[in-house]
């Protein structure tokens, strides 16, 4: 196996989209100014990341500049996240490519076998979280892969009727795990990486919301920031305590998030000025990281 690094090795990276119609139609102005290829200004402030893609930023440039030396890890033994984060429309879903469980108002729903709405997290004999009883598939090409993306995919439009919406309020995850073994030595090789498209972090008050729906923007607010707090003690690299069994979510991710680990953060962006306050918290949500 790989050298295992020192310090868990953290990325965050933004992303902004392009205007779309609606927003050219009703006049809204283009913020963001880019700086080099790591910083971006909105509002006066300056934001810097490891990197910065500006909205003429093609699929293949994000995945060459960072995805794919994930992916090479994972085959080497690394364990890996990978997150979206931003609010709704603001292209996570669009960067991640894929969208299997989900977790909606804390619960964990296996998005390959519907019948499974409340699957729990257990810890195996190594002290490794994982979620009990959730489906696994063997694959063996990245054809393979892309068919259990969109047997979940469909397991979700089964499962609710206002996807767009739905998919908004809850954390998506993804998770592929490696094992190979050498033909000759024997000797075996482990990764696995997640990929996780979060809930939309917009502000529950702009849409004024009450009841359930007010409950539901409370838990996704809690798993976020619980998330934010795990993400800020790794990035300090204190060796003090990082806050993991605060959500479900950061549970999960225990082992792909400290120590062996390649961690990375894509901070999704909507340029346009409607959205100028949403967008000025995700990139701070994105600066707590670095
Ligand atoms: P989210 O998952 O954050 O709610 P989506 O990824 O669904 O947002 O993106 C919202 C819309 O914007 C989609 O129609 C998507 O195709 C489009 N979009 C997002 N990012 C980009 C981009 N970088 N370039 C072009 N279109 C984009
Ligand atoms: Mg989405």
């Amino acid at each position: 196996m790989a050298d295992v690094p020192a310090e868990c090795n953290i990325k965050v990276l933004c992303r902004f989209r392009p205007l779309n119609q609606s927003e050219i139609v009703r006049g809204d102005q283009f913020i963001p100014k880019f700086q080099g290829d790591d910083t971006v200004v909105v509002g006066g402030r300056s934001y810097s990341f490891d990197r910065v893609f500006p909205t003429n930023t093609t699929q293949e440039q994000v995945y060459n500049t960072c995805a794919k030396q994930i992916v090479k890890d994972v085959l080497f033994g690394y364990n890996g996240t990978i997150f979206a984060y931003g609010q709704t429309s603001s292209g996570k879903t669009h960067t991640m490519e894929v969208s299997y469980f989900e977790i909606y108002m804390d619960k964990i729903r296996d998005l390959l076998d519907v019948t499974k709405t409340n699957l729990s997290v257990h810890e195996d004999k190594n002290r490794v979280p994982y979620v009990k009883g959730c489906t696994e598939r063997f694959v063996s090409s990245p054809d393979e892969v892309m068919d259990v993306i969109d047997e979940g995919k469909a397991n979700r439009h089964v499962a609710v009727t206002n996807m767009n919406e739905h998919s908004s309020r809850s954390h998506s995850i993804f998770l592929i795990n490696i094992k190979q073994e050498h033909v000759e030595t024997e000797q075996k090789l482990c990764g696995k990486l997640y990929l996780v498209d979060l809930a939309g972090s917009e502000k529950v008050s702009k849409t004024g919301a009450a009841g359930a729906v007010l409950d539901e923007a409370k838990n996704i607010n809690k798993s976020l920031s619980a998330l934010g707090n795990v993400i800020s003690a790794l990035a300090e690299g204190t060796k003090t305590h990082v806050p993991y069994r605060d959500s479900k979510m950061t549970r999960i991710l225990q082992d792909s998030l400290g120590g062996n680990c390649r961690t990375t953060m894509f901070i999704c962006c909507s340029p346009s000025s409607y959205n100028d306050a949403e967008t000025k918290s995700t990139l701070m949500f994105g600066q707590r990281a670095k």
